[in-house]
């Protein structure tokens, strides 16, 4: 942390194959100051490899991620109820926990007010013909496949993640063996 400037540094040896993970990996960082103890107001990326510093206002961040509509006190809010009571490592697998993870993500529906496009929640832009429903055309090719994982209103119950699979030194098998 620097002033509200968060850091994560990363060493990889192929800063171009950037893994998606990583992204995710700062957005966690970034929801766990669930009182905004540090203002985070910026994020970004420092590679070692490569001494090139990438950083992003977290608005801008969120909206790469495609969380543009839910603001950040609410992803925090549902972030800390998430992990609640989670230990370290702890695989949430048990269908409890399958169940408590669907409210939450229930909780999360987005609210698209009119005007907006349904799928990136974005103001439609102004249109001399017919009114637009989506704003692009990836918006509408997009729209069917969020609704059928459950990420958009009408669609079936959430999707849930499939449990990784435990590689052969995992720590977690390790523990368990
Ligand atoms: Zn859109």
């Amino acid at each position: 942390m620097v002033d509200g400037l968060l850091i994560d540094f990363k060493s990889d040896k192929h800063p171009h194959r950037f893994p998606k993970a990583s992204a995710w990996q700062l957005l966690g960082y970034l929801l766990l100051d669930t009182a905004d103890r540090y203002r985070i107001d910026t994020v970004g990326f420092y590679l070692s490899r490569s001494a090139v510093l990438a950083t992003s206002p977290v608005e801008e961040y969120l909206d790469l991620l495609g969380t543009c509509r839910r603001d950040l006190p609410t992803l925090r809010s549902v972030f800390a109820e998430l992990l609640a009571g989670c230990r370290a490592d702890a695989e949430p697998y048990t269908p409890e926990d399958e169940d408590r993870v669907r409210r939450l993500l229930q909780k999360l529906a987005p609210v698209i007010e009119a005007g907006h496009c349904p799928t990136c929640a974005q103001p439609l832009p102004e249109s001399t013909r017919r009114p637009r429903k989506f704003c692009t055309a990836r918006c509408r090719s997009r729209d069917q496949a969020m609704r059928r994982r459950g990420l958009l209103p009408g669609g079936p119950i959430p999707a849930l993640p499939r449990p990784r699979k435990l590689s052969a030194w995992s720590p977690a098998r390790a523990g368990r063996l």
